[in-house]
């Protein structure tokens, strides 16, 4: 059989169609590879929902041609434009998302050896984020349609996967030893909004709850003003619930949140984070926020600058707007410059900066539990309630005097701060 190859881009949503992509084909029998040299057929499967991810994507999608081998593109940016990249790029084969539960008899196109007709399915899905932590999708698409935001146009409404699949699937997951995992959606406050059973988010952390292997459950993507005082309370008083607060706001100025479709105001978000940090005081928050909206000022930008210092984030990601087609706010009035948008950036990320150093010196002294995630430099690497397991948050260094291997649970002392990271040692 011929050896497969995968490159994921994009979110970590996309990292789990990659997982179960690899699981499909792996279940065809085919034989999965980390190499491209080695590869016979290589998948991208890209993001498309930006500006620079597009053109992460379509760079990757030629260089992966470069190599002469057959190119499979999958994921957003096959589904948003499919029709332009077949026209585009006629040596590369194209699987888009609406093709997903009929994979093989499109990748039959790729391999006609392949006598299977079967779509992706999470019973074959390959964990790709080490052997104690996997990502857990309970949904799909959105339906907030924020007037910047291409998602829905590629992932279509919010749907929500059947509680017991999840369950299902959380069982199986630890039943493989997986201690942690990340429940996302685009939308994760949203979840059972659509089903006829009365399961929402909370009944769901429930349930994950009664799989009593996991140690860690963490949840990503809340949006504000669905994150209910049942939520927060239940995180206070559950320990294996991460006090992890993952809320993107986007902007912190009326207007602005107005223009975007956000729901919530400045007072509303203000709010909302001070009752966390009352109901859940060793809560960490985590934002995403972006500058550059049509329309926005250089004040907008001082304000939004004083809102995060205010509220004083753990870790913040940041953006600048992308005229997206197709999306409400491409034909506002008000566009901004690049450069101007550029610059706005790096204003708030250095204020960030100051922000997040503030916070990590909050940890000196303190104790940590979490999971050993790997080395680096010669330290370990620990997954506490702090840090989420993507690029955004900031990494925890830390020695032993002993041997440890990933996935043990340790305890860890924090002796040190740094702009994004912390360094510690490891205490009995
Ligand atoms: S909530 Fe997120 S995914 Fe949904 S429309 Fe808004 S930005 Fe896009």
């Amino acid at each position: 059989m011929l050896k497969v190859g995968l490159v994921s881009l994009g979110c970590a949503k996309n990292l789990v169609d990659s997982e179960n992509i690899l699981g499909l084909l792996k279940h065809d029998g085919y034989t999965i590879t980390n190499t491209i040299e080695d590869s016979d057929i290589i998948i991208v499967n890209t993001c498309g929902f930006i500006d620079s991810s597009k053109k992460e994507s379509i760079n990757t999608i030629f260089e992966m041609l470069s190599y002469n081998k057959k190119v499979v593109v999958t994921g957003c940016l096959a589904e948003r434009y499919e029709e332009e990249l077949r026209k585009e790029i006629p040596e590369a084969y194209f699987i888009p998302i609406h093709d997903y539960d009929k994979f093989n008899k499109f990748f039959k196109s790729v391999d006609n050896k392949l006598n299977d007709e079967g779509g992706l399915d999470d019973h074959y899905r390959v964990i790709s984020t080490g052997k104690y932590s996997a990502y857990l999708k309970i949904g799909e698409g959105c339906d907030n349609c924020c007037t910047y935001c291409a998602i829905p146009l590629i992932r279509g409404h919010f749907v929500s996967r059947p509680y017991d699949e999840i369950i299902e699937e959380a069982n199986k997951l630890a039943d493989s030893g997986i201690k942690e995992v990340i429940v996302l959606e685009q939308d994760t406050t949203k979840y059972g909004i659509d089903l006829k059973d009365g399961h929402n988010t909370v009944s769901l952390l429930k349930g994950l709850l009664g799989v009593k292997k996991l140690e860690y459950i963490r949840l990503l993507y809340l949006y504000p003003d669905e994150i209910s005082d049942e939520l927060i309370d239940l995180i206070a008083k559950e320990k294996r619930l991460t006090p992890y607060f993952d809320i993107p706001i986007q902007h912190s100025e009326d207007h602005i949140l107005k223009d975007m479709n956000r729901r919530g105001n400045k007072e509303f978000l203000r709010n909302l984070f001070n009752k966390i940090k009352t109901k859940v005081p060793n809560a960490i928050l985590r934002t995403t926020v972006m500058v550059g909206f049509p329309g926005e000022t250089e004040e907008d930008v001082d304000n939004l600058i004083n809102f995060i210092k205010e509220i004083g984030f753990d870790h913040l990601g940041a953006f600048t707007y992308s005229r997206e087609e197709g999306t409400k706010s491409y034909n506002f009035k008000n566009q901004i410059d690049e450069n101007t948008k550029k610059a706005r950036l790096d204003r708030l990320m250095r204020a960030q900066q100051g922000v997040s150093y503030k916070r990590n010196k909050t940890h000196i002294g303190e104790i940590m539990e979490g999971l050993v995630v790997g080395k680096e430099k010669e330290q370990y690497l620990l997954r506490s309630y702090w840090n989420a397991p993507d690029d955004v948050d900031g990494k925890i260094y830390f020695t032993s005097k002993e041997e440890l291997n990933e996935g043990d649970i340790v305890k860890v002392k924090i002796n040190e701060a740094f702009v994004y990271d912390l360094l510690g040692e490891e205490v009995k």
